[in-house]
Formats: C-alpha cells, structure tokens, sequence
C-alpha cells in the first residue's frame, strides 16, 4: 500500500495539527489530478496547479482556505478561437481529525461519502496518514471540475460564427448573405420571365 506522504498532493500538516490556533501556509505547484474536465474543457493530468492559502487548527480539524489556480485550453464556444486562460478558484475545504483514515476511505468503504456529504457550503476530505497529511488531489480536482466553465466564451459579445459560411463575425460584424433561399431565386425568375412577355 503506498503510503500517504508518497502521494505528489500530500502536505505534512502534522505540526498544525497538534493544537487549536495554528496556521501553516501553502504556496506549491502540484500536478494536475486526473479527470478535470474533459477534452473541450478540462485541465490536462500533470498540468501545473498552484495552491496558495493556508491550513488552520481548530478543535475538530482543519480549515484551508486558499487560491487553486491552473492553465485551462479550451475553445470559444461560439466562435470556435481557442482560449488559453488561467482559471482561480477560491476555495475554503475542512479536514475534520474523526475522519476515517484516507486510505480506508479511498477502498471503496463508503465512509468519505458520508463525510463529503451533500453540504455543498464547505468541501470535507479526510486527512491521511492518522492525521499527519491532508491530501489535496481531491480538493484539487473536485473544486477545478465544479467550476469550470460549461460554454467557455472568448469574450462576454463574442458575436460567433456566420451560421451560412462559418465566418467569424467578431471580425466582419457587418457580414450577411443575400437571400439564397430557393424559392425566392425560383420566383424571382418567373418574375422575370413574366415582365419580359410584357
Ligand atoms: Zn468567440
Ligand atoms: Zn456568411
């Protein structure tokens, strides 16, 4: 079994943890968890997450409040440009010490779901390693995926794409088409057959 300070998310929080009233800080480049998104918009596995805030002792755990930050690749959903942005999210988790050991829960035992909760206010994870550790792959992940952008645009009026040829309108806003519809062309026609005779 790996142990938990081998995992490239832990951070020893064990001086903190000892008593109420104490803070550490974090401010570390860890790699992008898998599963953050997917392939329109996502953040690749091993992408560079900055995680800067810090850990907090209170009776029953501890508080991390903090900045998670990471490149997002992404195109624009209307005018297909892609988009290279640094996504931030603030974020405030606790990791509660009653917490049933981290890689008891991550077996598959049920017992994180119970923890995590449906109490969307504030993310709960375990602490692993008896306390010693707070991982934060899924911190990482959970707080990327929720908030990532479902129509990511390349700017708030992005005017699109011409819907009959595909030109960008950003760049000719006054593009249009004459009336190509067929029947008009057809009556048209005949319009003009018509005045001939006369
Ligand atoms: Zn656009
Ligand atoms: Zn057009």
């Amino acid at each position: 079994m790996p142990r938990p300070e081998d995992s490239p998310w832990a951070v020893s929080v064990a001086q903190v943890a000892s008593r109420a009233g104490q803070s550490k800080s974090v401010d570390a480049v860890f790699p992008a968890p898998s599963g953050i998104g997917d392939d329109i918009v996502g953040i690749k596995e091993g992408t560079d997450v900055h995680v800067v805030g810090s850990f907090d002792s209170i009776v029953d755990g501890l508080v991390f409040t903090g900045r998670i930050s990471a490149p997002v690749s992404t195109e624009c959903t209307r005018c297909l440009k892609p988009i290279n942005r640094d996504w931030t999210v603030d974020v405030t988790a606790f990791f509660p010490y009653d917490a049933p050991n981290g890689n008891d829960a991550r077996n598959g035992k049920g017992e994180v779901d119970i923890i995590a909760g449906e109490d969307e206010s504030e993310d709960v994870y375990p602490l692993s390693g008896d306390g010693a550790f707070a991982d934060l792959e899924a911190l990482i992940r959970d707080t990327l995926a929720e908030s990532l952008p479902l129509q990511p645009l390349c700017r708030e009026d992005c005017r699109g794409l011409c819907p009959q040829c595909g030109a960008d309108l950003n760049e000719d806003p006054d593009h249009h088409h004459e009336v190509v519809d067929d029947r008009f062309a057809a009556l048209a026609a005949l319009k003009a057959q018509l005045e001939a005779k006369e």
